[in-house]
């Protein structure tokens, strides 16, 4: 039935680092369309059923250039990020629904311009700090096929690692967040 996506809203696999699409620069959003709007409900309903505040596009399997996440206001959608004048440093713990459960400290700008579309295509602006500032680098970084831990010091990078191979040394490369098992990862840091 066109236009009507909402029955057909589903929680999706969630990749783990070690799978190659997470390495990958996504190509840019250019249909804003009924898929689009699907994706991103699919999306939003994954990064709740995880407890994430943020998800990124590749995360989901898919190589494109957005990301969701709700900082306690809502959903919003971001498509095509450019970020730009920096400013600020700022040391925080993150984690990421990619490596669920691993936080490691990172030191990023406090304070960041998000140049983007909307989900219908229109040009948007955001100027953000704290939080906000950090889930556009933080997405931004998934779209562009960096990883979180790159950003680390190599103190840090190493601890991260190691935490990381213990967990999923076994090679598992998805999980399929339940949100009946309670939560998994600490919403507020969880990009
Ligand atoms: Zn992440």
């Amino acid at each position: 039935m066109p236009g009507n996506y909402d029955s057909v809203m589903a929680v999706l696999p969630i990749r783990i680092f070690g799978d190659p699409v997470l390495r990958e620069r996504g190509r840019p959003v250019t249909d804003f369309g009924p898929d689009l709007a699907a994706l991103v409900d699919d999306m939003v309903e994954t990064m709740y059923a995880a407890s994430g505040a943020g998800l990124a596009a590749p995360q989901v399997g898919v190589l494109q250039r957005l990301f969701v996440y709700d900082v306690g206001e809502g959903p919003e959608v971001v498509c095509n990020p450019e970020l730009s004048d920096f400013a600020g440093t700022w040391t925080y713990e993150e984690g990421c629904l990619s490596l669920p459960g691993v936080y490691v400290e990172i030191e990023r700008p406090r304070e960041v311009t998000c140049r983007f579309q909307d989900v219908d295509g229109n040009s948007r602006e955001v100027r953000a700090e704290d939080l906000l500032g950090r889930v556009f680098q933080h997405e931004t970084d998934h779209c562009d096929g960096v990883w979180f831990i790159d950003r680390a010091d190599k103190e840090h990078r190493r601890e991260a690692l190691r935490e990381f191979r213990q967990r999923f040394g076994d090679g598992t490369t998805q999980w399929l967040p339940d949100p009946s098992d309670g939560k998994r990862v600490r919403a507020d840091v969880t990009l």
